[in-house]
């Protein structure tokens, strides 16, 4: 089966759909515009439920097929919101907000979702009940996290969960996926490491948070080579260092640095947390400073469970013929995690075709993606839950 004859009678309407969305990015949780036009067209769809407000601006739909003797419920989910970037594509339809871009194609992924919306509510196709969740603030808010903590899996009692994010590199409307581990722990780190500043020319009269910063960033690197699982995938990146002072003849009295750790595993994840705090404590008594550590916890690993994963590649391989079932991880975060812990489900990777990266200010999301992503969705859905 290639994809759904409706998705190319909808094509251009998704796509128009998703230009408008480009043109009116919102950032975090601000997706108010967004969150209402979603409601707005779920109600127009037929819906049988659209609720507002879960997660603040998050927007949930219901969807009953032509029966329900299975029982079952799935979740389907995408992300609304843009990211804090200048859009320097000059498309006709470019971000009409100064500093703010869709620029991770979250504007396609809510296109899609409300195509496949739309075919759900006139086919209603499947035993069963659909759930479409809309998540804003995926890009650092934890929009995902919040719609869990309102309660959304219990109240409609979701039993599986299904996402998608568009892949630059990857062939237009091609689909990979990955069973376990797919995307990583996002745990962030700030230190203060605090001497006692002086003149450059007089060091013995001072105590040095810059070369004891900078023994605590290079010894940082052993966690990865030395204390990790070297099949257990883990980055430790410091982004920044900042000197409070701005002399060339001036011993700083403090030294802040920060940035990030990415880990696979949740064994890697608490061992980089300890490590970490017992290097820099060690390192800067070694030196005769102080450190004041900011751990600050991000997205966990985002997990795909085995029976959907091999599900949702099935599916991926009916709509595109093929499905690289052995992705490659990658060390970035998804907030979609979270919705993964509470209940089994997968994520799944559809091409963008050659495209910039996402999270740069020339990316695209590409409108022929569009009759695959939504055929995906759709997929899901009636195979899951076929009709008697
Ligand atoms: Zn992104
Ligand atoms: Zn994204």
């Amino acid at each position: 089966m290639p994809v759904k004859n409706r998705f190319a009678e909808l094509h251009q309407d998704i796509t128009a759909w998703r230009r408008d969305l480009h043109e009116h990015p919102e950032i975090l949780f601000d997706t108010h515009r967004t969150s209402g036009i979603v409601a707005e067209k779920l109600r127009a769809f037929g819906c049988d439920e659209v609720v507002e407000g879960i997660g603040r601006t998050g927007v949930v739909g219901i969807i009953k097929g032509k029966s329900d003797s299975s029982g079952k419920v799935i979740g389907l989910r995408a992300d609304m919101d843009a990211l804090p970037i200048h859009e320097v594509t000059g498309l006709d339809y470019a971000s009409k907000t100064p500093g703010a871009m869709h620029a991770c194609g979250h504007d396609g992924h809510t296109a899609m979702l409300l195509g496949a919306a739309q075919y759900l509510s006139e086919t209603r196709n499947f035993d069963g009940t659909v759930v479409v969740i809309f998540q804003p603030a995926e890009e650092g808010g934890g929009g995902g996290r919040e719609m869990c903590e309102d309660g959304m899996m219990a109240r409609w009692n979701i039993q599986e969960v299904y996402g998608m994010h568009n892949w630059p590199g990857m062939p237009v409307g091609s689909f990979g996926i990955r069973p376990g581990a797919f995307f990583a722990a996002t745990d962030q780190f700030e230190v203060n490491v605090k001497g006692k500043g002086g003149h450059g020319a007089k060091p013995h009269q001072a105590i040095d948070p810059l070369v004891t910063a900078s023994h605590i960033v290079t010894a940082l690197q052993s966690i990865v080579s030395r204390n990790s699982d070297p099949d257990d995938q883990m980055v430790i990146s410091v982004t920044g260092i900042e000197s409070s002072s701005k002399a060339f003849n001036v011993i700083p009295a403090s030294v802040m640095f920060r940035g990030t750790m990415r880990t696979m595993s949740k064994t890697n994840r608490a061992l980089g947390e300890e490590r970490f705090k017992a290097l820099v404590s060690a390192t800067a008594t070694a030196f005769g400073c102080e450190a004041e550590i900011k751990w600050l916890p991000g997205y966990p690993a985002m997990v795909n469970s085995e029976a959907q994963t091999e599900f949702a590649a099935d599916v991926a391989e009916a709509v595109s013929g093929a499905c690289d079932r052995e992705a490659p991880i990658t060390m970035g975060g998804e907030d979609f995690a979270y919705m993964l812990e509470e209940r089994p489900g997968a994520y799944i990777l559809v091409g963008n075709g050659d495209s910039a990266d996402v999270h740069n200010p020339e990316y695209n999301f590409n409108d022929e993606v569009i009759p695959a992503g939504c055929s995906w969705w759709a997929e899901i859905v009636e195979r899951r839950m076929p009709v008697a």
